[in-house]
C-alpha cells in the first residue's frame, strides 16, 4: 500500500494511487454497475423536461433537502448566550451531527451534549438520562446556563422537559434557581430556523416570566440562524455603535464561534450577558434580522407588550436603508455621514461593474430570508433571479417572493419553490439554465452536474474557508456579494476564453 509513516498521502492523491485504482475498478465489477453508456444515457434523460415534470409531481419522498433539523438551530441560538451549554435530549449521534455541521462551517470547536438516550430510555422514558446528565454536565463543563432541546427520539416518546427539568433540580442535579431553559425541537416538523425560533422563545420566556415590564429606550436584536453570523453581527454592531443605538443583541455567537488561538481553550466566549437578557425585556422594541427564524419569538415578545419589527436578511441598497431607517426611526437616531458614504460606494461598486452584472440570471436557494434578501439585491444589480428555492419555505413564502418578482421588470421571468429540494433544483438548472447557482457547498455537485457556476453565500459552507468571517449584512457587505458573484463570472470568462484556441483573444487583462 502506498501510505506509509514516512509518505503521508491525503485522500485527493492517495486514490490515485494505482492500488486504489485497480481496487475501485474491481469494486464496481463486483457491484454490477451497468456499462457507463447506460449510465449517461439515464443521467441525460433526468436532465429532460419529461423527467422535470416527473420530479416535479413526486410527493412522498425528499432528496437533498436545503434545511437541517430543529436541533440544529436550538443549539446554534443557545450558542449566543454567554456561558451557556447546549444540551440535547435524545440520542448521542443527532447531537454528534450538530457539533460538526457548526464545526465544519466556522472551523471552530462546538460545544453540545446529549443525554445519550438508547433502547432503554426509548422503552422507559428518558428521564433518569435528564438527571444524570444534568449533573454531569453541570459538573464537568461548568456553564453558567444550560439550554435543553430535543431530538426525534424523546419527542416520539413524549417526554416532558418542564416536568423532568423540575425533576432534575428536586433530586440536586443543579441548583434550583439555575438557568436551564428549555424548548421541544421535534426534528420531524419545521427545519433548524424552527428549531432557532422554539429556543429562543424559550430563553426568553425564563428569563421574562412573570416579570413587568419598565420600558426603556434600548432596542433588541434578534440574528436569526446565519452561518455568516460572525462578520454579520461584527457588521451589524458596527452600523449601530456608529448610529449610537443602545441595543441589546439576543444571541450573538460572533465571539463563541471565532475565538483566537493564544494557547487559551476557550469553551465559552462572549455572547449575550444573561443579566441583559433579563433586562431586554424592558427594551422599546424587538428587531428581527430574519423574519422566518423568528415568529413564535415574536408573537411572544408582542404579547407582553413589547414593538416588534423583522426584515429579511437586510442586505444590498434597499435592505439596508430599509433597515437603518427603521432604527433611526426606533431610537430617533440620525443616520450618521459615514454610513451614507458607504452607501454611496455600493452604488457606485454597482455601477461600475455594470456592464457584467446586468441581464444575469440566477437560481439562487437557501433559508427563506436569506432567499428573499439574494433575490431583491440580484434584481438591484440588473439580474433575474429566475429559480429562488426554499426547502424550509411555505407558501406564504411564495406569495411574498412572487410580490418582490412583480415590483420590477427583472422580476418577470422568476419563480419562487417552497418546500422543494435540491433534486428538483437540478431539473430547474437542466432545464432553464442560468447564468450562475446562489447556495452553500452541496450546489457544488449541482454546479458540476448542470454546469453552473456556483457561488457559496450561505451556511454551511464546508469546503471553502473563513468566508462566514465576512460580513454579507449592510452596504460594505453588499460590496463583498458583489465581489464575489463578479469573480466568478471573470473565472469563468477566462476558463471559457482558455479553452480553445478560438476565443483565447478574450483571455483579457483588463476588464
Ligand atoms: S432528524 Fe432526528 S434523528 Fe436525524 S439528526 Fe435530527 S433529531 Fe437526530
Amino acid at each position: 500500500m502506498p501510505q506509509s509513516v514516512e509518505k503521508t498521502l491525503d485522500y485527493a492523491s492517495l486514490f490515485l494511487e494505482p492500488e486504489y485504482k485497480e481496487m475501485l475498478s474491481a469494486k464496481s465489477k463486483l457491484e454490477n454497475m451497468p456499462e457507463a453508456d447506460k449510465v449517461k444515457e439515464i443521467a441525460d434523460w433526468t436532465k429532460s423536461w419529461e423527467y422535470r415534470e416527473k420530479n416535479f409531481a413526486r410527493e412522498a419522498l425528499t432528496i437533498n433537502p436545503a434545511k437541517s433539523c430543529q436541533p440544529l438551530g436550538a443549539v446554534f441560538a443557545s450558542a449566543g448566550f454567554e456561558g451557556t451549554l447546549s444540551f440535547v435530549h435524545g440520542s448521542q449521534g443527532c447531537v454528534a451531527y450538530y457539533r460538526s455541521h457548526l464545526a465544519r462551517h466556522f472551523k471552530e470547536p462546538a460545544s453540545a451534549v446529549s443525554s445519550s438516550m438508547t433502547e432503554d430510555a426509548a422503552v422507559f422514558g428518558g428521564l433518569n438520562n435528564m438527571v444524570d446528565g444534568l449533573a454531569n454536565a453541570y459538573s464537568l463543563y461548568n456553564p453558567k446556563m444550560i439550554a435543553v432541546s430535543t431530538t426525534c427520539m424523546a419527542e416520539v416518546i413524549g417526554d416532558d422537559l418542564q416536568s423532568f427539568i423540575n425533576t432534575a433540580k428536586e433530586k440536586g442535579s443543579v441548583p434550583a434557581d439555575f438557568n436551564v431553559p428549555f424548548a421541544h425541537t421535534p426534528a420531524f416538523v419545521g427545519s433548524h430556523i424552527t428549531g432557532y425560533d422554539n429556543m429562543m422563545r424559550g430563553i426568553l420566556e425564563n428569563f421574562w416570566k412573570d416579570k413587568t415590564r419598565t420600558p426603556n429606550d434600548s432596542i433588541n436584536i434578534i440574528p436569526g440562524f446565519d452561518g455568516y453570523a460572525v462578520g454579520n453581527n461584527r457588521e451589524l454592531k458596527r452600523m449601530l455603535d456608529l448610529m449610537g443605538v443602545k441595543y441589546t443583541i439576543l444571541s450573538d455567537v460572533s465571539d463563541q464561534f471565532d475565538t483566537p488561538s493564544d494557547g487559551e481553550f476557550r469553551m465559552y466566549d462572549g455572547g449575550t450577558a444573561l443579566e441583559a437578557v433579563a433586562e431586554a425585556i424592558n427594551a422599546k422594541a424587538t428587531v428581527s434580522m430574519q423574519s422566518y427564524c423568528t415568529p413564535k419569538t415574536l408573537e411572544y415578545i408582542e404579547n407582553i407588550g413589547q414593538e416588534t419589527v423583522a426584515f429579511h436578511y437586510p442586505l444590498g441598497v434597499s435592505g439596508t436603508d430599509d433597515f437603518l431607517m427603521k432604527i433611526s426611526e426606533l431610537t430617533g437616531k440620525a443616520i450618521p455621514a459615514e454610513l451614507e458614504k458607504e452607501r454611496g460606494r455600493l452604488v457606485d461598486a454597482i455601477t461600475d461593474s455594470q456592464a457584467y452584472l446586468h441581464g444575469k440570471s440566477y437560481a439562487i436557494y437557501g433559508d427563506p430570508d436569506f432567499v428573499y434578501s439574494m433575490a431583491r439585491f440580484v434584481m438591484e444589480t440588473g439580474g433575474e433571479p429566475r429559480h429562488c428555492l426554499a426547502t424550509n419555505g411555505s407558501k406564504a413564502w411564495e406569495k411574498k417572493m412572487q410580490a418582490l418578482f412583480d415590483s420590477a421588470p427583472f422580476g418577470q421571468d422568476c419563480k419562487a419553490w417552497g418546500g422543494k429540494d435540491l433534486w428538483h433544483m437540478r431539473s430547474l438548472l437542466a432545464t432553464e439554465k442560468v447564468d450562475m447557482l446562489i447556495g452553500n457547498s452541496y450546489g457544488k455537485y449541482l454546479e458540476k452536474d448542470t454546469d453552473t457556476p456556483l457561488v457559496r453565500l450561505t451556511f454551511p459552507i464546508f469546503d471553502r474557508h473563513h468566508h462566514h468571517r465576512f460580513p454579507l449584512w449592510g452596504y460594505q457587505g453588499g460590496i463583498r456579494v458583489v465581489v464575489a458573484l463578479l469573480d466568478k463570472f471573470f473565472d469563468e470568462m477566462d476558463k471559457k476564453a482558455t479553452a480553445s484556441d478560438d476565443t483565447a483573444y478574450a483571455f483579457e487583462l483588463t476588464r
